[in-house]
C-alpha cells in the first residue's frame, strides 16, 4: 500500500506534456455516465455528481474526456448525449439503459474505426456495458455503485471476466464475487472546497436521502424525538416509495419538530448540511458508500450512524461523528456532539475524499488497466479476506 500511496502521490503532480513510457501521457477516456439524470444532477443524484465530479478533475489534469450522458448535461468535458432525453421517472428501464449502452459502443467503435481510439472506457451504467465490455476493444472500467445482492452477485460472478471493476468501500468489495478483477478501491469524492462550512452550528438534527425503509426517515424521526431536537428531512419521494412515506414518514411532519423540505439541490443543500448539529444516517443495509455523510464532513458537521457497510469506514467513532446500534444509543449519540471539532470533520473529507486524491487514484487504475487489460487480480486476494475495514483511496497494487 506505501508503494501504491506514493505512485498515487506522484500523479497529483501536473502531466507531462510528452509521452511517458509507453504510454501516452495524456488519456483519452470515454465516461459512461447512466441515461436517467443529466450531469450534474439538478437535486438527487449520487452516481451523477460523482460522475461530474470525476470529469472536471480529469480534464483539469489534462486528460481528454468525452463524457456519454442523459441530454441537458454539462462538463469541461466533450458532452455527448445519446438519447434524445433523460429518463429520471424510469430509472433502471432496460429499453433506455440498453439503447444508451449501445450508442456509446457504437461511438467507441468509431472512434477505434477513425483512428482515434479511446484509451480506457469509465463505465458508471447499470448492468448493459459490463456484461458486454468484451465485445469492444477498448478496456473498460467499471465503477460498482450498488451494493451485492443475490441477484447481482450471480450477474457479476458470470460476467467477472469481461471488465475490471472499482469498488466504493472494502465493505462492498467484501460482499461481491471473489472472481471479480479489482483494479482497486476507490471512494466516490467531492469537491470539498465547493461545500460551505459551518462551525458554529444551529440545532437542529438533518437526514437526507431516498424515502426508503433502508435508509430509514423513520428511524431518524424516533431517534430526534428521543433526542429533543428538531430534525429536517431532505430528499424526494421516488416512484415505488409513496407508500412508505405515506405511512412512515408524513404523518410526522409538522413545522416544528419534523420539518420536511423535499428534495434540495445547489447552494440551499450545502447550507442545509453546514447548519446541522448532526447528520443521522440511521441505516440498515449494507451501504456501499453514503455520499451524504462525506457531505455532512465536509460542511463541519458530524455524522451519527448504524455501524453497517461503509459507514465503519467513513465515520471514525470519537472524531468525525459516532457509530452506534439502534435510534436509543443514536439520541444518546446526540448530545455528545458537542465535543467534535467541525474542523477535524472538514480536514478529514479534504484528506481522504476530496477531487484531487480520488481523481489520482483513478487516473493510477486507468493507468494500470492500459498497461494490462487483463491484469487486475480477483478481489479475494486484492481486498484480503479479514482485512479490517479501512477508508480512504485504497487501490489495490
Ligand atoms: N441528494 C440531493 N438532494 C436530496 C437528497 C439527496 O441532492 O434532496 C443527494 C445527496 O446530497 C447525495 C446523493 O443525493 O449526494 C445521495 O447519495 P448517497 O450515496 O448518500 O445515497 P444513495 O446513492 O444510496 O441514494
Amino acid at each position: 500500500l506505501g508503494i501504491l500511496q506514493a505512485a498515487v502521490a506522484s500523479l497529483v503532480e501536473p502531466l507531462p506534456s510528452r509521452r511517458a513510457g509507453s504510454q501516452p501521457a495524456r488519456l483519452r477516456v470515454a465516461m459512461l455516465a447512466p441515461p436517467w439524470i443529466a450531469v450534474p444532477p439538478p437535486g438527487y443524484g449520487g452516481i451523477e455528481a460523482v460522475v461530474a465530479i470525476l470529469c472536471e478533475g480529469l480534464v483539469g489534469r489534462g486528460h481528454e474526456v468525452t463524457l456519454f450522458a442523459a441530454p441537458g448535461s454539462r462538463s469541461p468535458a466533450r458532452v455527448r448525449p445519446l438519447l434524445e432525453s433523460a429518463h429520471p421517472e424510469e430509472i433502471q428501464r432496460s429499453l433506455y439503459e440498453v439503447d444508451h449502452v449501445a450508442t456509446a459502443f457504437d461511438a467507441v467503435d468509431a472512434a477505434v474505426q477513425a483512428g482515434r481510439p479511446f484509451d480506457v472506457v469509465h463505465d458508471h451504467c447499470g448492468f448493459a456495458a459490463f456484461a458486454n465490455a468484451h465485445r469492444i476493444t477498448c478496456p473498460v472500467l467499471h465503477t460498482l455503485h450498488g451494493p451485492f445482492t443475490l441477484e447481482t452477485y450471480a450477474f457479476y460472478r458470470r460476467h467477472a471476466h469481461k471488465a475490471s471493476v472499482v469498488a466504493i468501500s472494502r465493505a462492498q468489495l467484501r460482499q461481491g464475487p471473489p472472481e471479480l478483477r479489482v483494479a482497486g478501491v476507490i471512494p466516490n469524492s467531492l469537491d470539498v472546497a465547493s461545500w460551505p462550512y459551518r462551525a458554529k452550528k444551529d440545532g437542529y438534527l438533518l437526514w437526507v436521502g431516498r424515502m426508503t425503509p433502508e435508509k430509514g426517515p423513520h428511524r431518524a424521526i424516533a431517534a430526534a424525538r428521543r433526542a429533543g431536537r428538531p430534525l429536517v428531512i431532505a430528499g424526494p419521494v421516488q416512484p415505488g416509495q409513496e407508500a412508505f412515506f405515506a405511512a412512515e414518514v408524513a404523518p410526522h411532519v409538522d413545522s416544528d419538530a419534523v420539518r420536511y423540505v423535499g428534495e434540495v439541490g445547489g447552494s440551499a443543500k450545502g447550507e442545509l448540511f453546514a447548519g446541522a448539529h448532526a447528520l443521522l444516517m440511521p441505516i440498515q443495509w449494507p451501504e456501499p458508500f453514503g455520499m451524504v455523510m462525506v457531505e455532512a464532513m465536509a460542511s463541519g458537521t458530524p455524522v451519527i450512524a448504524f455501524a453497517q457497510g461503509s459507514a465503519e469506514e467513513i465515520v471514525r467513532h470519537g472524531e468525525t461523528g459516532f457509530l452506534v446500534e439502534d435510534e436509543e444509543q443514536m439520541a444518546a449519540a446526540v448530545a455528545g456532539v458537542c465535543a467534535l471539532d467541525p474542523a477535524a470533520c472538514r480536514a478529514v473529507a479534504l484528506e481522504r475524499y476530496d477531487i484531487h486524491a480520488v481523481v489520482a487514484a483513478y487516473e493510477l487504475a486507468y493507468r494500470t488497466l492500459v498497461a494490462s487489460p487483463a491484469g487486475a487480480r480477483p478481489s479475494a486476494e486484492a481486498v484480503g479476506a479479514r482485512q479490517p475495514a479501512a477508508a480512504g483511496v485504497q487501490a489495490v497494487g
